[in-house]
């Protein structure tokens, strides 16, 4: 099982490797000066290189650099790549497609904060891992790596379903949240400008969001704030829009409970949403979407939130060695790969072993960050000679949720729930506090407060 790991690391010997790199069970990882990976006494420079500045690679780093000596730090070149030099704060994107946020407010650049820290950023696209020769190769060169750290999140998944890639957006990044702005946009302009009353100005006023998660839930309530705010001045010509949420479940995030669900599912109709539960799409063509019971929706403003799949990177990882499950690579309670000890997986992209609190760990912002910051310090010890003890334990902290402007639903872990106006102000603080520069947050507190001028600014309709 380790024959892999020892190519490419020729100045760790074999014992050393399966030394550190103990069986699943065991809970102790052995101290680094048995192992010889104690920095401080190598003679090369260790070579640890991150993929990814998500909510996981980027809450690595930190965590990295908080704990690791200064004198250790010396010792080791720390090289990360991504193919952007921001983090894109993704629970706020549905804010950017329905214009309350301006798009360049979300994004918390990363280059000069990793530079800051004395380690290298370098930006590029990676094509694939080579787990046996311990290299990231990339379109700009190859890099090699004693250690390695993925945080590559996860992309949009569209099942094989026919015409969802041709015909629906999906809403991950920020360049989609800006394609989903400007398609509704675009669809109301050209409704206000359509003479008569009939089907072509429905297809063109319907919104339909496919996949009920937390990510189409707020986006959909956010789509309806959008139309009234667009037709605010509009009194004699207002557009009559319908916003319709398709999700193959009976119920709307049922994970989090029956109670939940219902008072979501109640909280969305009041809104204006019309929910479309327990269907599936099985197709989606240019003039709408076709689901499972035959029926049809016609619109020209579909957007997908169904699902994600794991990076093209991960998937090109996976052979007999490495196991890819629910679309996530099986990592063990130190989050590192079973048969490459040397290769930590964190984020959407890793599937750790099943938690004390839930089945598995969500793939969430703040699952990523958790996972991100347990291996920077787990890596921070095991470097500088300390043994460390404790495996990965994710911590559920609750569900915030949006439903619209002011107005929204939060389950804490103790089961406590809170909606309406109280529930979008913990929502709204849980998240300013967590987005990272105090820019950032200043940005959005002023969009929030003048979202209406912002929205005439983006839309052009006054
Ligand atoms: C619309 C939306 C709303 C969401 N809302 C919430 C929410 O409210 N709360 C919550 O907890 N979670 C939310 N999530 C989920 C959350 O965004 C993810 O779980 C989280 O981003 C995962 O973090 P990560 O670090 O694994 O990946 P990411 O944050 O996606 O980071 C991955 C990084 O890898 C880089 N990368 C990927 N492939 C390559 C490559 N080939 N080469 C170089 N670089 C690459 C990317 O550029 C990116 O910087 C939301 C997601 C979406 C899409």
């Amino acid at each position: 099982m380790v024959v892999p790991i020892i190519f490419g690391i020729s100045d760790i010997p074999l014992q050393v490797i399966s030394k550190l790199m103990p069986a699943i069970e065991e809970i102790e990882k052995p101290n680094c000066d048995e192992v010889g990976l104690n920095v401080s006494k190598r003679e090369k420079k260790l070579r640890l290189v991150l993929l990814g500045t998500g909510f996981a690679g980027l809450s690595f780093i930190e965590n990295f650099n908080n704990y690791i000596p200064t004198r250790e730090k010396d010792s080791l070149e720390l090289t990360v790549i991504d193919s952007r030099d921001y983090l894109l704060f993704s629970p706020f994107l549905y804010e950017v497609a329905t214009g309350q946020i301006n798009e360049s407010h979300v994004l918390v650049p990363v280059a000069n904060k990793i530079g800051s820290y004395g380690y290298k950023f370098i930006r590029a696209d990676v094509k694939r891992i080579d787990p046996f020769e311990n290299k990231v190769i990339t379109l700009g060169g190859q890099f090699p790596y004693d250690i390695l750290v993925i945080a590559l999140g996860s992309e949009s998944n569209d099942y094989g379903i026919e015409g969802v890639s041709e015909n629906a957006i999906p809403l991950k990044n920020i360049e989609e949240g800006i394609r989903v702005r400007k398609r509704i946009l675009e669809s109301y302009k050209k409704a206000i400008n359509i003479e008569t009353i009939g089907d072509a100005v429905d297809a063109l006023t319907t919104v339909v969001v496919i996949g009920g998660g937390a990510a189409g839930v707020e986006l959909s309530a956010s789509v309806i704030d959008l139309f009234e705010g667009l037709n605010r001045n509009r009194k004699n010509r207002i557009v009559r829009s319908k916003v319709v949420l398709v999700e193959m479940q009976e119920h709307l995030m049922i994970d989090q409970g029956k109670k939940f669900s219902n008072r979501l599912e109640r909280m969305l109709a009041e809104k204006g949403v019309e929910l479309q539960l327990g269907k599936r799409v099985v197709k989606v063509d240019s003039d709408g979407v076709i689901l499972s019971d035959g029926s049809k929706i016609a619109s020209q403003n579909i957007f997908w939130t169904a699902g994600v799949k794991p990076s093209r990177v991960i998937s090109s990882l996976e052979d007999k060695f490495v196991n890819v499950k629910k679309g996530r690579v099986v990592v063990d309670p130190y989050l590192s790969i079973p048969s490459f000890h040397n290769i930590y997986v964190v984020g959407d992209s890793a599937l750790p072993p099943k938690s004390l609190e839930q089945d598995f760990v969500p793939q969430t912002a703040a699952a990523a960050v958790q996972e991100g910051k347990f291996v920077g310090i787990h890596l921070a010890h095991i470097l500088c000679g300390k043994s460390k003890k404790d495996v990965f334990c994710y911590r559920n902290h609750g569900v915030f949720l949006s439903v619209g402007h002011r107005s929204g639903i939060c389950k804490f872990s103790t089961g406590l729930m809170l909606t309406g106006y109280s529930a979008w102000a913990v929502w709204g603080i849980v998240h300013l506090l967590k987005i990272e520069t105090l820019k950032n947050k200043l940005d959005i507190l002023f969009d929030w407060t003048f979202a209406r001028f912002h929205l005439e600014t983006v839309s052009g309709i006054t």
